[in-house]
């Protein structure tokens, strides 16, 4: 029955289903009762005029329409009511939708329902709902009434929001009488563990509360519903996966391990980084295929980590491959690797778009005779070129810059099993969320600094303070340390165009006077530069050869100098946090003191000033994360967009944090006794979930 058109039942016909269609994409009875209310309107208060200021919030209130006028011009023309109850008088103001306003009769009594604010120095209703008394009397649903969210088009072809309203009520009610049953999905169990209501009241309640409590005990259970299917299918497709793909044997330590650990290895690892490998090596001994998220701060060492867990394929008798998303950070790890694997005997070899050519036949013919045991590189190792003889383990640096669909390309890089894959983020991603983006993934966590690290001292500082900061500058280089600069590009594209560097080369000209040759030396980087002389301008300040390195964000994965030791970040309002949280990461490398500066203009939004603060207060990538989290939502943290938390319609992976728990435990639960959820009382789940999962399509994430 849920599947029935909407054109059938009463009150709806075809000119109606087809808006309903093509506005809200209603298609079926079941849509519709999944179409919830976005807000509800109190029915048993009423505000009185003298008592709003432009700070209330929504409200209601029943007065007299004395008249409208017409006011402005051109896209500024607006109709302006003016509404008066028994305390005083406001303005009611329109700026679409004129024609229909103008219908609207003077000298009636009305109820007007809305958010106030100031205009025009007076305190007034933009877009009112609005209704004759005489109408909300006898219509009155319930005391809390539904508001749906509806279109322009819908609103001017008489579809509002109560419209929408008394249609649900007549499916509830014919529901009701066939008599049909909105089936329960949850086992008797959950129910009587988490005391929910049935589906059928929930859903009841959701559209008609009587009271708020009734309200919030059917949201609770519709918002558990949403975040427990959720969990249930991607626990389900990482236990799948698990059975079916079976995974390469790493059982052996060897030669190459236990050299690099006894002769090359220059530091003792942090228990953090212990418990990692540990856990990855499990993963690999297990006959499973490994498909791990591996999350730690900037810096906390996960390259080393990674290093290590390749050379367990190596003496396993598998090639390795290491991707990251920049040019400069392959060949970054690709030198410290190099590194940190000499006199070892094993031949590793660099693959990006740069490399060209005879050298990059050779690099493919060596490969793929089983001669190259490494290969770091960027997204030129999917090419469908680039062949293993034995790819064992794949690792993904900084994966959220990489698509699903390049993920995806490297398990199909060997004939039989899918290779080990380790993703590594320094990203920390707030628990709740990482459950939801990364919950068909086993994560694992470095939670701790190598020792000796001093945590960064950030100032905010403006453009008038630009002398303190050239002083601070100069401290530093006198000390011999060295200092980047920062510009965040203007626009988000794949390469930088001159107009994304002109704030950079203006403030090399700048600094080209305060810092003159030959005492001072300038690196400059950016996108426009032929690779050639971007490398050979890092080397510079790799060497040490320049003190101050200038650079769009190209740096932001890239380099490791452990003698920087003061990062300068310009326009820094203009990053994420995550970004200016990743960029401070870069300095402070070498064990001292380090610093960071925010340099910003004076005018700023709230929320860069909470940026700021939060940056100048702390440096824990995960509380940096959770604020990032709060501001901008989850939708827009990076690597989140391939999840399904943006189809979340009630829920709130923030706000609702612990029922995202409770579910999260609940389906973990159900997966471990019952993975193909057989069991009689699971038997509701599965049938739900396969309905969901043919009704959507939901992209893998690696
Ligand atoms: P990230 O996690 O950001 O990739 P890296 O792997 O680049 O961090 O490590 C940052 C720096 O810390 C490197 O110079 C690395 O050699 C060093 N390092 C890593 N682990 C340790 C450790 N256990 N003790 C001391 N230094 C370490
Ligand atoms: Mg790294």
């Amino acid at each position: 029955m849920l599947e029935t058109s909407i054109e059938y039942l009463k009150g709806v016909g075809p000119v109606k289903a087809d808006l309903l269609k093509k506005e809200l994409s209603i298609f079926t009875y079941g849509h519709l009762l999944n179409y919830f209310p976005y807000r509800y309107i109190d029915r048993t208060k009423f505000h009185k005029i003298s008592e709003l200021n432009d700070q209330s919030d929504y409200v209601q209130i029943k007065g007299i329409l004395r008249k409208i006028d017409e006011q402005g011009s051109g896209p500024k023309r607006r109709l302006v009511g003016t509404f008066r109850d028994e305390s005083g008088v406001m303005e009611l103001v329109w700026f679409k939708g004129l024609s229909w306003v103008s219908n609207l009769q003077t000298g009636v009594e009305y109820i007007i329902f809305g958010k106030t604010s100031l205009f025009n120095g007076r305190v007034s209703m933009i877009h009112p709902d609005i209704e004759l008394v005489s109408n909300a009397n006898t219509e009155a649903q319930s005391m809390l009434e539904p508001v749906y969210s509806t279109t322009e088009k819908l609103n001017s072809k008489k579809i509002k929001s109560k419209d929408i309203g008394r249609i649900i009520k007549s499916l509830l009610q014919k529901i009701d009488e066939i008599p049909y049953h909105i089936e329960e999905n949850l086992p008797q169990s959950i129910r009587e563990q988490f005391k929910f209501l049935s589906r059928k009241e929930s859903i009841n309640f959701i559209h008609f509360p009587q009271n708020q409590e009734q309200l919030k005990i059917s949201r609770n259970r519709l918002k558990f519903e949403e975040l427990f299917f959720l969990q249930l299918r991607l626990l389900r497709t990482k236990k799948l996966r698990k059975t079916t793909n079976r995974g390469y044997f790493f059982q052996k330590i060897g030669d190459n391990f236990n050299n690099f650990y006894q002769n090359n290895l220059k530091f003792p690892l942090t228990e953090a980084q212990k418990r990692v490998i540990k856990e990855i090596r499990k993963d690999l001994g297990c006959g499973e295929q490994m498909n791990r998220l591996l999350q730690g701060d900037v810096g906390s060492g996960k390259t080393v980590v990674a290093l290590m867990i390749m050379l367990i394929a190596l003496d396993n008798g598998f090639q390795a491959s290491l991707m990251a998303p920049t040019e400069i950070l392959a060949q970054q790890h690709f030198k410290s690797i190099s590194d940190m694997i000499s006199g070892l005997g094993i031949n590793i070899e660099l693959l990006t778009g740069t490399v060209k050519g005879s050298k990059r036949k050779e690099i493919l013919k060596r490969l793929e005779s089983g001669e190259i045991h490494l290969l770091v590189g960027t997204h030129a190792l999917i090419e469908d070129s680039v062949v293993f003889k034995s790819l064992g383990l794949t690792i993904i640096d900084e994966q959220h810059r990489f698509g699903v669909m390049q993920r995806a390309k490297m398990w199909k890089k060997t004939d039989s099993n899918p290779p080990h894959i380790l993703v590594m983020t320094a990203t920390p991603i707030p628990r709740t969320l990482a459950m939801t983006v990364y919950g068909d993934l086993d994560v694992s966590v470095i939670d701790e600094m190598p020792p000796g690290r001093i945590p960064i001292t950030t100032y905010h500082k403006y453009e008038t303070q630009r002398l303190w900061v050239f002083g601070r500058m100069k401290e530093e280089i006198a000390k011999g340390h060295q200092i980047y600069i920062v510009y965040p590009l203007i626009e988000e594209s794949e390469s930088e165009t001159m107009a994304d560097i002109k704030d950079l080369m203006q403030g090399h000209d700048m600094l080209s006077v305060e810092f003159p040759k030959p005492r001072y030396q300038i690196s400059v980087v950016h996108g426009k530069q032929k690779p050639a002389d971007k490398e050979f301008e890092m080397q510079r300040f790799i060497k040490g050869e320049t003190q101050i390195m200038i650079a769009t964000t190209v740096i932001e994965v890239g380099v490791n100098v452990p003698n920087a030791t003061l990062m300068l970040i310009e326009n820094a309002d203009r990053f994420g946090l995550a970004q200016l949280h990743q960029l401070r990461g870069r300095v402070g490398r070498g064990g001292g003191e380090a610093f960071c500066i925010l340099m910003t203009g004076f005018k700023l939004s709230e929320e860069s000033k909470f940026r700021m603060k939060t940056m100048c207060e702390t440096t824990d990538g995960f509380r940096i994360s959770e604020a990032d989290l709060k501001l901008r939502g989850p939708g827009n943290i990076e690597g989140t967009q391939q999840s399904g938390i943006i189809g979340l319609k009630l829920a709130d992976i923030v706000k609702d944090a612990n029922i995202l728990n409770a579910a999260r435990d609940v389906a973990m639960n159900i997966i471990e006794t019952d993975p193909n959820l057989e069991k009689p009382e699971n038997l509701p789940l599965n049938k739900f979930l396969q309905n969901i999962q043919s009704n959507q399509s939901f992209s893998r994430i690696s």
